[in-house]
C-alpha cells in the first residue's frame, strides 16, 4: 500500500514547468474543455500532464503523442 502512494506522488511531481510549451501534445478534446473550465491539468497521450494555457497550434507535434496517436488510428480507434 505504502509503495502505490510514492508512485502517486511521483506522478504529481512529474508537471514540469518546462517541454509541454515546446510541443503541441494530443489531448482528448473534451478534457481539453473541461480543463478550460476547471483550470485542472489534461493529460496527453504520452503522458504528459500539465494545465493547457496557451494555443498549442503553433508548436510542433510532440513526437511521443504522434507516435501514440499513429498507432491508435492503426488500431482502428
Ligand atoms: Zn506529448
Amino acid at each position: 500500500m505504502s509503495e502505490s502512494t510514492v508512485l502517486d506522488q511521483r506522478s504529481e511531481s512529474r508537471l514540469d514547468e518546462g517541454d509541454h510549451e515546446r510541443f503541441a501534445h494530443y489531448v482528448n478534446k473534451t478534457d481539453m474543455t473541461r480543463s478550460a473550465v476547471t483550470g485542472n491539468p489534461v493529460r496527453a497521450l504520452c503522458g504528459k500532464k500539465w494545465v493547457p494555457n496557451r494555443n498549442p497550434e503553433k508548436f510542433p507535434v510532440c513526437p511521443d503523442c504522434k507516435k501514440i496517436y499513429e498507432s491508435l488510428k492503426a488500431v482502428g480507434r
